[in-house]
């Protein structure tokens, strides 16, 4: 993998400024955000690295196909622009749109899942996660043991560990499991890939068994690439051709479009089941809307048609990729620990290594999220124990996730060069004087989804 820093295969044309306040500015506001920078005000925040969820930067062709918007309550000229490149790039028989990932997922979830179903993953994204159980159902996570591993190189660490989906199915046969998923990338997993040789394991398994296939396609493309970077045979397949191998091996798919498709809102439902779609229909007009709009405007499904394709574009996926390797690279070479190898959509600082002094029940990743803040301005995103640390009920004992890591996610076609070597020198001054950073304790802390909302004071 290369780490020089690919020219943006783009100019600017607009711009959004940013500010870096001063330093007793950034002291004062982090107090006040109870040291939780979910807390701070976006306007605060001299390089925001939170999420790459909608957080992109769309293109002129997206702002043009905006205006051509079809506000038309049925049957919008948008809705089939939409159309003709869903079924181009994915192939599916059927499909509705829905205002985010989420709300795909809640539908396929209300259809399919009954209590004491299960539903296996590589991993479940949070979202897909909550949907199952909202349901009564159980998800369950598959993926290879190396994921666990921040250290080991596999090229494929998303893949599904096919003797344990086996033996999960086998233990709990095709009448508990409604539906089988695979997320690609794995978000949860360090947004690491799934090869196809995986995938079309896994969709043997699934339908081996009678098992429908559901694919959670929100980094697809970002999938598809690595997969023509890293596995035999698919050197000289466009992206396009290994996405429509990637979608014909399965029976459906959610997916964000705030991620792979570059927008700001938007998220598909594609199934090839006739009756399953008539169902979806009937639970989309419930919650979402019409289905030839499905919770969106006219012009969002415009700009998602068009950023489906600038999604998939092979010199603007080698620019992506290779930027977050260039940054991952940048922090390696300082000796600040990172997931290897570097993901597609974000580089995840091992904070547990970076500061072994602090132990996981005083928050190192919060720790360093803070510190980056307070040092430059800068907001990642804590993925460890405060997010994931959880009471086991049946025996009162806290159980603490195997990594404490700071995510630093890259927003599409956003950030410069010059912005990342700013967030990597920030890293290496921090890490110089690493073992002078504290812990914290929680002040308030509600019973779900804490990291939201609770609030910390530094030991
Ligand atoms: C973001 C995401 C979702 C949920 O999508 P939203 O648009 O945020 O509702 C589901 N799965 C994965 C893998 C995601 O990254």
């Amino acid at each position: 993998m290369t780490t020089t820093y690919p020219p943006e295969p783009f100019r600017i044309k607009v711009t959004e400024p940013i500010r870096l306040i001063s330093r007793e500015e950034r002291e004062t506001k982090l107090k006040e955000a109870g040291y939780n920078l979910f807390a701070l005000k976006a306007e605060d925040i001299f390089i925001d690295l939170l999420t790459d969820s909608g957080t992109g930067a769309m293109s002129q062709e997206q702002w043009a196909a905006l205006m051509r918007g079809d506000e038309s309550y049925a049957g919008a000229r948008s809705y089939h622009r939409l159309k003709a490149a869903v079924e181009d790039i994915f192939g599916f028989k059927y499909f509705v749109p829905t205002h985010q990932g989420r709300a795909a997922e809640n539908i396929l979830s209300a259809c399919l899942v009954k209590p004491n179903l299960w539903v296996p993953s590589n991993m479940h994204f949070d979202t897909t996660d909550a949907n199952i159980r909202a349901r009564g159902g159980r998800p369950a996570n598959l993926v290879i043991d190396e994921a666990a591993d921040p250290a080991n190189p596999h090229p494929f660490k998303g893949n599904m560990d096919i003797a344990k989906l086996k033996a999960f199915i086998a233990k709990y046969g095709r009448e508990k499991i409604p539906f089988g998923m695979i997320t690609v990338t794995n978000n949860a997993g360090g947004g690491q890939p799934v090869s196809m040789e995986n995938l079309k394991a896994v969709a043997e398994v699934y339908h081996e068994a009678g098992i429908p296939f559901f694919i959670d396609a929100a980094r697809y493309a970002e999938n598809c690439y690595f997969i023509q970077q890293r596995e035999p045979g698919y050197k000289h397949v466009s992206v396009k051709d290994i996405a429509r191998e990637m979608f014909s091996l399965a029976d459906g798919m959610c997916m964000s479009a705030k991620k792979d498709a570059i927008v700001n809102i938007g998220g598909l439902l594609c199934v090839n089941d006739e009756i399953l779609f008539q169902n979806i229909k009937n639970e989309l007009i419930l919650r979402e809307g019409f289905p030839t709009y499905g919770g969106l405007a006219g012009r969002d499904l415009d700009a998602m048609a068009v950023g489906l394709y600038e999604g998939l574009d092979e010199n603007y996926l080698a620019y992506r990729i290779a930027q977050t390797a260039y940054l991952a690279q940048r922090l390696n070479d300082a000796g600040i620990p990172t997931i290897q190898p570097a993901g597609g959509h974000a580089v995840y600082v091992v904070a547990n290594q970076l500061l072994p002094h602090i132990p996981n029940y005083e928050f190192p990743a919060q720790s360093l999220g803070v510190e980056l803040y307070r040092e430059g301005g800068i907001r990642g995103v804590e993925i460890g124990s405060v997010m994931f640390a959880c009471l086991d009920p049946e025996d009162n004992t806290w159980h603490y996730p195997a990594l404490e890591l700071l995510r630093l996610t890259i927003p599409r076609r956003v950030y410069t060069q010059s912005h990342f070597d700013y967030v990597a020198d920030t890293l290496c001054k921090i890490k110089s004087r690493a073992s002078g950073l504290r812990g914290y304790k929680f002040t308030y802390a509600p019973e779900l989804l804490r990291h939201f909302t609770a609030r910390f004071e530094p030991l």
